[in-house]
């Protein structure tokens, strides 16, 4: 069997394309090679033969034959020898797993070097420190990746370091620079004793020796800790396994001649199309990495190098031609002659990303498609968002200004001063201050401060948490769930980690990245944003804008999935609507309850001891209501608007501590203790699973029809002034048809009502969420009385897994450390689980009502993996919030994209014709 694939002398054993076998270092060393661009010979050891040591804990017979021809191989190629005293070769053994995880495995240089070898080295350079220095590091990393001498705890400083620092202190002097051939040549001793002392063997003198010892420490660091944690949150299987390529050393410490680098065929951080990199001369890789010497710009290299520039340039163009994307490279400069270590598709920003695809169409380099496939509809938040100056983010990293980190629940970047609750927030707005609100956990009484920060930050909570969901919705940004943080509401201060904050201090906070700093960072609003709301900018001002635009409509030509938006305000469709949203898929009526004066009829509603009470309160509450409900209307002019009836449990309206009961009753003309008597009896144990939902229409069905006529009136008012109104009401919580046909008749009965009273003619739709496992269960019995479904996956999530939405994100953590879950399911549906009762309820609501529209409405609707299996699903459309709106349609376009692909890939090759 094959283990071992050769690559130098412009021929190599593989290619690019044997990525999954020799890693992505190896493969495309390989298909460098092929290219012939001049990349040091060495030979790749695959990726199962990795997996295959890791379990069996051995080689595999003949293994050992093709390593030694694979050595012969490099000293052909060199013109050196392995182990030879007067031109020794010496070797790189590197890790390089499918796909890159930097950083996270070893590597080892400069292998081959012995007391022997090194004199041959120092001869043949007529450089000796070069030559021990060259070996102190072999020693040291050797002792360190293979032999295990570490810090034995994090209080102890790297034991290599403390005896260089020794010597420098005797020497009196501060930088590796000032120590020579014989400091070095000593230091190599100092460290075979103490590896000796620590390890208790000896550092292997014999090549061979070291050599297996590094390819197993190699193929061993697949499974360290760092590499383990990595793949766990990039999603990266267990089972891939590194690959181990051994190479040729070339040296770009070797004179004023000679140098390292790294480069970018595009810049990684704008995308501009402009060969973009840095490096050091007379430097190894560490030396650039380590950022001890600071670099020069790759262009500085035009006027020192100019040969080698001239090559290096045509290298990177002919790389970024084939690979058809931005490459990351790695070069050395050994004696004036230019060696490439590595390619690779570089790592970039949002925006850079979005520019490379863009630009790499209209350069006929991919196609539209390709373009599409290309980025991380993630990465589009970036072009939304307002951003930190990141140059004035480093500083404050620098500065050790970051607080803590949280969840990353509403991307952005806001700066703002503290306050910790929902009125100062308003207060401290209205007087044109920038604020964050910062709660131990937000609730729907905190809608309005929510509305009048910059930013929310939390300490409990998850990423569906209220905070979470109202925040992406409104487009705030949004930090969840900091454990860390220490809030007392009573003295209005907030510690972490021994920092004190009060209230009016300034934070700024990174929704993006979940970051809290201490301090202000300025920020800059996004371009799409200014063109497309603001209008303060001209589509023709802003590329950024006209990119967007492009990979929207680009998406638009390959979807099928519709993507509405979650909006409960006339502003919130608007913005989705700009953004592409093709309706409303769910107008949360509650969030209405707490506007202006509302408030107080919906609390006297909740008062009032009889039906006759709470009609003459929801009477005031009606005209409020409809009011909501034209505005939307008005926005979303031939679009459809779904609206959900009253959804959360009633205690949620009613204030909980005495001092605002007090200040209730005054104004309902009752007695305190009769506020707080109705408190205590709406109290529940467990009020997501209580009196909520279709439950409170039921028992209410006053609610229900008022709301159905405030919808009602609304569109005809709409409709009365020309534009059209589609109307869907929508049922929630609904686990047995009964339910739904309990509701339905209320709103139809009000339906039919309104519109006879104006003599108005309108289709409009009724139907349900699904969002306990009875419903989905059900779903035939259910699809007989419901012209639509909307998958409340948030709460779907919750009733499937028995797992609080509100209370989870307490073990979730734990769950996603221990392995136990790859992912949050709140965050990304779980598809073995809840997308099987979201399957089961399509086939089973299809089987009886083939025409049934379906669509998804929970946090789900804008997480594009999810938005993936909803295509796949069979769904109609997914809705999310108004921001989330670009990243769902590109999620979308990518969903119908890898589907035809698959479709094509099966489809059987066409006969050929008989002649
Ligand atoms: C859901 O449960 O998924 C949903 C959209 O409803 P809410 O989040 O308002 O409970
Ligand atoms: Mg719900």
């Amino acid at each position: 069997m094959k283990f071992v694939y050769r690559f130098g002398g412009e021929k190599a054993d593989a290619s690019a394309a044997m990525k999954n076998k020799l890693g992505g270092k190896g493969a495309n060393l390989a298909e460098m090679t092929n290219l012939g661009i001049p990349v040091p010979p060495g030979f790749t050891m695959s990726t199962d033969l990795c997996m295959d040591y890791l379990s069996s804990g051995k080689y595999p017979e003949g293994l050992e034959t093709q390593v030694l021809k694979g050595l012969k191989h490099i000293e052909k190629l060199m013109g050196k020898k392995f182990g030879d005293s007067s031109n020794p070769l010496l070797v790189s053994v590197r890790s390089g797993a499918r796909v890159s995880m930097p950083g996270m495995m070893d590597t080892i240089l400069n292998l081959g070097l012995n007391d022997e070898t090194v004199q041959g080295l120092a001869e043949l350079t007529g450089n000796p420190r070069f030559a021990y220095d060259s070996y102190r590091r072999f020693v040291q990393t050797y002792g360190d990746v293979v032999l295990e001498v570490r810090p034995r705890s994090k209080h102890e400083h790297d034991p290599f370091e403390i005896l260089i620092d020794k010597v420098k202190e005797k020497k009196g002097v501060k930088l590796d620079t000032d120590l020579d051939a014989d400091d070095w040549k000593n230091l190599v001793a100092k460290f075979k004793q103490m590896i000796k002392q620590r390890a208790g063997v000896d550092f292997p003198e014999k090549p061979e020796d070291q050599l297996w010892g590094a390819i197993s420490a190699v193929f061993s660091s697949w499974n360290n800790e760092r590499a383990i944690a990595y793949r766990k949150l990039n999603r990266i299987p267990h089972d891939w396994g590194t690959a181990v390529n051994i190479q040729a050393m070339v040296f770009g410490n070797m004179g004023t001649d000679s140098g390292t680098g790294v480069a970018f065929t595009r810049d990684p951080a704008t995308g501009e199309h402009k060969f973009y990199g840095e490096y050091l001369e007379n430097a190894q890789g560490e030396d650039v990495v380590a950022g001890v010497r600071t670099p020069k710009p790759i262009s500085q290299l035009e006027q020192e190098m100019p040969k080698i520039y001239k090559k290096l340039f045509s290298i990177q163009k002919k790389l970024e031609r084939h690979y058809k994307d931005m490459q990351d490279l790695e070069f050395t400069i050994q004696q004036g002659k230019l060696w490439l270590l590595q390619t690779r598709t570089g790592k970039r920003t949002g925006f850079a990303a979005i520019r490379i695809a863009v630009d790499m169409v209209e350069e006929k380099v991919i196609s539209r498609k390709e373009a599409l496939m290309r980025i991380d509809p993630e990465q589009l938040n970036q072009l939304l968002q307002p951003v930190f100056d990141q140059t004035e983010k480093k500083k404050a990293i620098k500065a050790k200004r970051v607080l803590t980190k949280g969840l990353p629940a509403g991307p952005g970047a806001a700066t703002g001063k503290i306050v910790f609750n929902a009125e100062d927030a308003e207060t401290w707005a209205k007087k044109g201050e920038k604020v964050i609100l910062t709660r131990i956990e937000t609730s729907p009484e905190d809608i309005k401060g929510m509305a009048a920060a910059v930013g929310i930050l939390t300490q409990r909570g998850g990423m569906t948490s209220h905070a979470a969901l109202v925040a992406r919705q409104m487009g705030k940004v949004c930090v969840a769930g900091c454990d860390a943080l220490n809030i007392d509401y009573a003295k209005h201060v907030m510690k972490v980690d021994g920092n004190v904050i009060k209230e009016g201090d300034y934070i700024s906070i990174d929704g993006s990245t979940g970051e809290v700093i201490l301090g202000k960072v300025p920020t800059r609003p996004s371009e799409v944003i200014q063109v497309l709301l603001e209008a303060s900018l001209k589509p023709e001002q802003s590329e950024t804008y006209q990119r967007f635009h492009k990979l929207m409509a680009w998406s638009e030509a390959e979807t099928k999935l519709e993507v509405r938006t979650n909006a409960d305000k006339p502003s919130q469709a608007k913005i989705a609507r700009v953004f592409g949203a093709k309706g409303v898929g769910l107008c949360r009526t509650e969030h209405m309850f707490f506007e202006g004066k509302r408030i107080d009829a919906v609390r006297e509603m909740i008062l009032a001891d009889d039906e006759a009470g709470r009609r003459k309160a929801l009477k005031k509450l009606l005209p409020m209501q409809r009011d909501d409900f034209v505005g939307l209307f008005r926005e979303m002019d031939g679009l459809p608007v779904i609206i959900r009836t009253l959804d959360p449990p009633l205690h949620e309206f009613l204030p909980h501590d005495t001092r605002t009961q007090k200040e209730l009753a005054e104004k309902m003309k009752v007695t305190a203790a009769k506020i707080k008597e109705k408190v205590e009896a709406l109290h529940e144990f467990n009020p997501m699973l209580g009196h909520r939902g279709c439950r409170l229409g039921i028992t209410y069905p006053e609610i229900t029809e008022m709301q159905a006529r405030a919808i009602f009136e609304a569109a005809v008012q709409v409709t009365k002034e020309g534009k059209r109104v589609i109307p869907e009401v929508m049922i929630p919580l609904v686990g047995n048809v009964a339910e739904l046909i309990n509701q339905r008749e209320v709103v139809e009965k009000t339906a039919k009502d309104v519109l006879t009273e104006h003599g108005v003619d309108l289709h409009y739709m009724i139907g349900t969420m699904i969002e306990v496992p009875r419903a989905a269960l059900t779903a035939d019995q259910i699809a007989q009385h419901a012209d639509f479904f909307s998958y409340g996956t948030n709460d779907l999530t919750q009733t499937t897994f028995g797992f609080s939405r509100d209370d989870s994100g307490k073990f979730i953590a734990d769950y996603m450390e221990k392995g136990i879950f790859t992912d949050d399911p709140f965050q990304t549906i779980d598809q073995r689980g809840v997308g099987a009762l979201v399957r089961l309820g399509v086939e089973l609501g299809r089987m009886v009502n083939p025409k049934i529209e379906i669509g998804i409405c929970g946090e789900h609707g804008g997480e594009p993996r999810s938005v993936e299996f909803c295509h796949n699903a069979g769904l109609n459309y997914v809705s999310c919030s108004p921001y989330r709106v670009p990243i769902a349609r590109l999620a979308a376009a990518q969903a119908a994209l890898k589907e035809k692909a698959i479709k094509t890939a099966k489809k059987p090759a066409p006969k050929k014709k008989k002649k």
